[in-house]
């Protein structure tokens, strides 16, 4: 099947074809065509499964095919979670519109308000945004939402976590006309949310379920070892980056500190690592986040600043030192590796404080996740014995039909080499404030 087949414009396509990119992927295939008809979409598929171009495609052939409802308002807006997030899809917006005349700005927390307010005021055809400084921006109006065609949340779930729900309902309210077209993806939304979000933001929307929440990803060997103490993890995750099959690597620990402290102990022992965590100013984060996608240092210590927004074919490998609380942000930090086709492997570490987070993990996957031993490094620690598990699952665990991974981009070597995929437009903002909380926005 090729992109024409689901109404893409052959310039589209040719610039897909400089990607690499040839064939439509399951996600794509479905929603592509979906959203071109003008329906209300709400959808579900794997991480790494291609669920940005799913969107993006007919976004931007809309703006290229369609008169606009307004001349100055944005035509499309995107909102995504997190910083990361949002500048990994403009980072693709830019790729695929490359040589036309459409404007794209991206609105993120942490860069300085008034230049996105010049950046707003030379009335750019897509927005990007995180939700927080979007509705800044909606409160002062220095943009006005009544000409929106297209409102598209990317992870909405992760979005209504974060305690954006009030954000939601502004943009909602101020792009409520008739006209609107309104796309919900995600890799993880439980029913609830589900039922919350289309009652209130979509219109009689078509549902594409391609996975659920709790599959398992068929690119993704995942693997978990025992650990009795922080220093037999240090010395289980030593172990593990200085194996050779290891490219580029992402550790996820729990707090920021821990991030600073493994950061230093590795690059004590000739390791190249750098921490990345949400009280970073934004310009640190993207360039760090710039240099691992250069493939500049092998090691990135994150928390889940980063779970949903790095999208990397370089990182073959990703470590849990610490298991993460909700059972969905496993699925999104293991989806750093293992995507478009590629194969990838995601070890985690399990102490006793782990083991409630263990507990709603496996049954969130409805798996057994047998743990593995490496020689010299068995400790004593075997698990707790039940009780009331602390962790919630959010998801219900119904049984969906599979996808499809994504097919492989033609001419690509055996080995990955890091195409630059990660946020690498630093547009030259100043960090205004930080924001305390969430993290990631
Ligand atoms: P996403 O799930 O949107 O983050 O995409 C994951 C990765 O798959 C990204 O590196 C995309 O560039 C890549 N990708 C998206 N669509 C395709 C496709 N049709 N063929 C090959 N790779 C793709």
């Amino acid at each position: 099947m090729h992109f024409t087949d689901l109404g893409i414009d052959t310039r589209l396509e040719t610039q897909l074809a400089h990607q690499g990119i040839t064939q439509p992927t399951d996600i794509q295939a479905h929603a592509v065509p979906t959203a071109l008809a003008g329906h209300d979409i709400f959808a579900q598929s794997k991480t790494g499964s291609g669920k940005t171009l799913a969107f993006l495609l007919p976004a931007v052939q809309r703006v290229i095919k369609q008169k606009a409802l307004s001349k100055r308002d944005p035509r499309v807006l995107i909102v995504a979670p997190t910083r990361e997030l949002a500048t990994q899809v403009f980072t693709q917006l830019r790729l695929l519109i490359a040589g036309t005349n459409i404007k794209a700005v991206k609105i993120l927390g942490g860069e300085n308000f008034n230049d996105q307010i010049k950046a707003l005021r030379n009335d750019p055809h897509f927005v990007i945004a995180t939700p927080g400084r979007l509705a800044d921006h909606l409160t002062q109006r220095s943009l006005q939402l009544s000409g929106l065609e297209l409102l598209i949340f990317d992870e909405a779930d992760r979005i209504l976590d974060l305690g954006f729900t009030e954000q939601l309902k502004m943009i909602n309210d101020l792009a409520d006309h008739r006209l609107r077209q309104t796309l919900l993806f995600s890799a993880t939304l439980d029913h609830a949310q589900v039922d919350a979000l289309s009652r209130n933001l979509l219109k009689k929307p078509k549902q594409i379920m391609l996975s659920a929440a709790n599959e398992q990803h068929s690119d993704i060997k995942q693997s978990l070892y025992l650990a009795d103490h922080l220093d037999h993890k240090e010395a289980l995750l030593e172990h593990f980056v200085k194996q050779e099959d290891v490219g580029q690597c992402i550790i996820f620990t729990a707090t920021r500190a821990d991030t600073a402290r493994l950061s230093e102990l590795l690059n004590s022992k000739g390791l190249k690592a750098q921490a990345l965590a949400g009280d970073l100013t934004q310009s640190k984060r993207l360039d760090i986040m710039d240099a691992f996608s250069r493939e500049n240092f092998k090691i990135l210590i994150t928390t889940d600043v980063a779970s949903r927004g790095l999208d990397l074919l370089s990182v073959t490998h990703v470590i849990n030192f610490d298991l993460p609380k909700h059972a969905e942000e496993y699925v999104h930090r293991i989806g750093r590796t293992g995507r478009a086709g590629f194969k990838g492997t995601a070890i985690s570490l399990v102490g006793p404080k782990d083991w409630p987070s263990y507990k709603a993990i496996k049954s969130f996957l409805n798996d057994e996740l047998a743990f593995h031993t490496v020689e010299g490094l068995t400790g004593k620690f075997k698990g707790l014995r039940d009780k009331k598990p602390q962790v919630q699952n959010k998801v219900n665990d119904k049984v969906k039909p599979k996808a499809k991974a994504a097919p492989k981009r033609k001419a690509k070597p055996k080995k990955p080499q890091a195409p630059i995929k990660a946020p690498l437009n630093i547009d030259g903002d100043a960090p205004m404030r930080r924001r305390k909380k969430p993290e990631q926005e």
